[in-house]
């Protein structure tokens, strides 16, 4: 439960330091949104919130500084948000919006400047914010994940409403994976992948694209089935409709994709408790209908799969959130992606992953950098889906010149 008279009273202190002692009532409401005060609740506030104006603009302007100091920790270091543009579909309760990293690797910069945003318009309009980790690839969990992505979202985000852990929602997965299959919108495949592959690039259908419901209904549980298939045996194919051309589209990554597939790896946080994994594609899209997201803005790189989501959204009937892509940062002389920062830590030209040096999120804490300054930037650079290349030196003084 927030303290509102706390709230109220530090607004109102600092909205009286900017205007020569005097508070105003229209500022100090609009930041008391901000903090999530529902419109609806205002009245109930209204009251208050004049006693206590009255009561600040009646203080001396070295008894407001003196009061503001001790108060100053309730507001949020909110920057103006000039660079921002309005999102459109904005309904009365806000949005409800994600950032959704992969557990494979610790968060870098790269992860910020393609998400901070969308924290600062949960801000903005108030909602929901999660922080979802996609971890249902049991070879490629960076283990420490659960624990850091917390401490760093929470220090850069400030406003995590919950964390979500997909390998903790599997049978959720496996509820979708098979109403898709009932609903005939999935088939078990069990053709070898490249045969498979051999058949999308000729645009043809599997053969089990045929298989009847009770077919698939037994091909999935012997995938499920610990005695069942083997890893490699069988995955459930999502079957792209004759709306988007089926095997047909234009698109190769569009033509019955996976969903579902059998990995025997052992999981670092579930065990060996599960054989069958969702792929990306399944997982996002049934977290981004059970959670209800609103809008979407990710990376660029997200194009196909926000394709593939839809259809999916299309099955279910549900209408697809508003999305929008970023474009991606790349600098010229630091590793981003995973896969080049653990060449370079193995090539022992970076200590590990605590390398200050390095640009995740650990580093830059540690280095003094405030959220405030990404939050700023973030703002400074907008929505815009132009891939940049950049040389590190001139991301950083930029960043630098925020964090005053
Ligand atoms: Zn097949």
């Amino acid at each position: 439960m927030k303290n509102w008279d706390k709230i109220i009273r530090a607004y109102g202190l600092k909205n009286a330091l900017s205007h020569d002692g005097v508070a105003l009532q229209g500022p100090v409401i609009s930041s008391l949104f901000h903090e999530g005060l529902e419109k609806k609740e205002v009245g109930k506030y209204v009251k208050r919130i004049i006693e206590i104006l009255l009561e600040i603009n009646s203080l001396s302007k070295e008894e407001q500084e003196k009061e503001f100091k001790k108060l100053e920790k309730e507001v949020s270091e909110r920057p103006a948000r000039e660079g921002l543009p309005e999102l459109p579909d904005v309904s009365k309760t806000g949005v409800v919006m994600r950032f959704a990293p992969a557990a494979s690797g610790p968060l870098h910069i790269g992860h910020i400047i393609s998400n901070m945003v969308n924290s600062l318009y949960v801000k903005k309009y108030g909602g929901k914010f999660y922080v979802r980790i996609e971890d249902t690839n049991p070879e490629k969990v960076f283990a420490d994940c659960y624990k850091s992505f917390k401490v760093d979202c929470d220090w850069i985000f400030g406003n995590v409403s919950e964390y979500i852990i997909q390998s903790d929602r599997m049978k959720i997965y496996y509820d979708y994976a098979e109403k898709l299959i009932k609903k005939k919108a999935a088939y078990v495949c069990t053709c070898s992948a490249e045969k498979f592959k051999k058949l999308a690039e000729l645009k043809k259908d599997c053969p089990c694209r045929k298989n009847s419901l009770k077919e698939n209904i037994e091909l999935w549980n012997k995938m499920l089935d610990k005695s069942g298939f083997k890893e490699g045996d069988a995955v459930v194919r999502f079957k792209t409709p004759e709306k988007y051309k089926g095997m047909k589209n234009p698109n190769p990554a569009m033509r019955d994709f996976p969903l579902a597939r059998i990995n025997e790896h052992e999981h670092p946080r579930q065990k060996k408790k599960y054989k069958v994994w969702p792929l990306m594609n399944l997982a996002v899209a049934v977290d981004d209908i059970e959670y209800k997201m609103t809008h979407i803005i990710r990376g660029k790189e997200h194009m196909d799969n926000a394709k593939r989501h839809k259809m999916i959204f299309d099955v279910f009937k549900k209408k697809y959130p508003w999305t929008a892509f970023m474009g991606r940062i790349k600098f010229k002389d630091i590793p981003l992606s995973k896969r080049k920062i653990v060449a370079s830590i193995e090539s022992g030209e970076y200590e590990g992953w605590e390398d200050l040096r390095l640009p995740t999120l650990f580093a830059l804490r540690k280095r003094g950098y405030k959220p405030s300054a990404f939050a700023k930037l973030a703002e400074h650079q907008g929505l815009s889906e132009v891939d940049k290349v950049m040389d590190s030196k001139e991301y950083f003084s930029l960043l630098d010149g925020f964090n005053k």
